[in-house]
């Protein structure tokens, strides 16, 4: 039985596996109740060859640098802030994609419905990374929604002077738009997917 996948972030003291399933490797132990769990924060890695469980530590591994660019799909919203899910980092798509919170700009009047909807695709900066929750931010020029979904009918929204369109449904959406927002080209190549 494994508690968490393998790539995941593992919180120290977070059962990992029964010893059963995998033996504990590095930065892991077993504890009462036969479970390896993780003695640091970091990246849990089952090695199924040698059917050991182990744990990189956070320091050793820097995916997400802060001033990095990452391309994020936004999951929820709550007032001033937005969850998302990271789906590149530095022009790489990542095999473990990684939860992400967009954070309020400083003295942010309007809420974060306004700046970004559930679905848009985003281009941001990292911005913090404290105990594995990493920071986004979309304030800069150039940063912001580089597709976006509307969320009564779900299709991709068009741009029309200063805001966007859904044609289908003809819902308008306020949102902080990139200047090449809907540019399929450069949006695949920076999620790394190849054309055709
Ligand atoms: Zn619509």
């Amino acid at each position: 039985m494994v508690f968490i996948r393998d790539g995941e972030v593992a919180v120290p003291g977070e059962p990992l596996c029964i010893q059963e399933e995998f033996s504990p490797g590095d930065n892991t132990s077993l504890d009462s109740q036969g479970r390896v769990i993780a003695k640091v924060l970091g990246i849990a890695s089952y090695d199924k060859s040698t059917r050991t469980v182990s744990v990189k530590p956070m320091k050793a591994v820097q995916p997400f640098k802060v001033g990095g660019q990452v391309i994020a799909q936004v999951r929820s919203i709550q007032d001033k802030i937005a969850v998302v899910t990271i789906l590149s980092a530095g022009g790489r798509a990542l095999k473990h994609p990684r939860t992400a919170i967009i954070i309020p700009r400083k003295g942010m009047k309007e809420g974060m419905k306004d700046v970004v909807g559930v679905g848009d695709l985003v281009i941001a900066q990292v911005a913090t990374q404290f105990m594995g929750v990493i920071g986004l931010s979309i304030w800069r020029p150039g940063l912001g929604v580089v597709l976006g979904v509307c969320d009564k009918c779900s299709s991709i929204l068009s741009k029309a002077k200063m805001e966007l369109i859904c044609l289908k449904c003809g819902e308008k959406h306020k949102r902080k738009i990139v200047p090449f927002y809907g540019n399929m080209e450069r949006i695949a190549s920076m999620l790394e997917v190849m054309p055709g």
